[in-house]
């Protein structure tokens, strides 16, 4: 089975992977956790071409094609081995990141990004939550985390209310796959509406 967390900057993708991994382990199952961009050696390589760097680095194609890139090797390196054994896959950020941050909120790329994703990805996770937050809480979260060594979160409030009706629209779009997962809250409690969806 495979797993995705998605969300705007800050919403707590990785607080809720983790959480949802430890309690799974708990009950005896074998979870991979993983995240994107990176999840293998080669897609941890691609991920510091990604957000290392200031400024307007790569143009918003190059970037889908990055994106795509260190996807299709985590894929078959990690997460593609991992399910033929049989383990839970849960991964931090998968396709729909791609979707809404190069398919609608950096341009309007949403037909590259489909069609890479057609000829290069080809599978969806089985169950994905959208951590949905006000984005003036991502913001402050994410600094209280320390900041980061990446340039996408300087991009300011105003991306990430784009992002966060991104995210919102594709929850409407695939009713069936992405649940909306109220992100208010202490990290047990927005955990306890993960399980309950799960
Ligand atoms: P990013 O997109 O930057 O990777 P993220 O979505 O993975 O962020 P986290 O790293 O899980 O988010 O959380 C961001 C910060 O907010 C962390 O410092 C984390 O400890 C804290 N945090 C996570 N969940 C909650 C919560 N429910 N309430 C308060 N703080 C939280
Ligand atoms: O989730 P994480 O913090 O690891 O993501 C690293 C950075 O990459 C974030 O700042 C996020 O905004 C950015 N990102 C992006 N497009 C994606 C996935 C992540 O711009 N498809
Ligand atoms: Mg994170």
């Amino acid at each position: 089975m495979l797993i995705s967390f998605e969300g705007i900057d800050g919403s707590g993708k990785t607080t809720q992977a983790r959480l949802l991994a430890e309690a799974l382990r708990a009950e005896g199952r074998d979870v991979l956790l993983t995240r994107e961009p990176g999840g293998s050696p080669g897609a941890e390589e691609i991920r510091r071409l990604l957000v290392e760097g200031a400024g307007e680095r790569w143009s918003p194609e190059t970037e889908c094609l990055l994106f795509t890139a260190a996807r299709r090797d985590h894929l078959e390196r990690s997460i593609r081995p991992a399910l033929a054994q049989g383990r839970v896959v849960i991964t931090d950020r998968f396709a729909d990141s791609t979707r809404v941050y190069q398919g609608a909120a950096r341009g309007d790329l949403r037909q590259i990004v489909d069609s890479l994703h057609a000829l290069m990805i080809g599978i969806e996770p089985d169950r994905t939550f959208v951590i949905d937050i006000n984005p003036a809480t991502g913001l402050s979260r994410g600094n209280a985390r320390g900041g980061s060594e990446d340039r996408f979160e300087s991009l300011g409030l105003q991306f990430q209310e784009r992002l966060a009706l991104g995210f919102r629209a594709l929850a409407a779009e695939c009713p069936g796959r992405v649940a909306l997962i109220d992100g208010s809250g202490t990290a047990n409690e927005v955990a306890s509406r993960v399980r309950a969806a799960l």
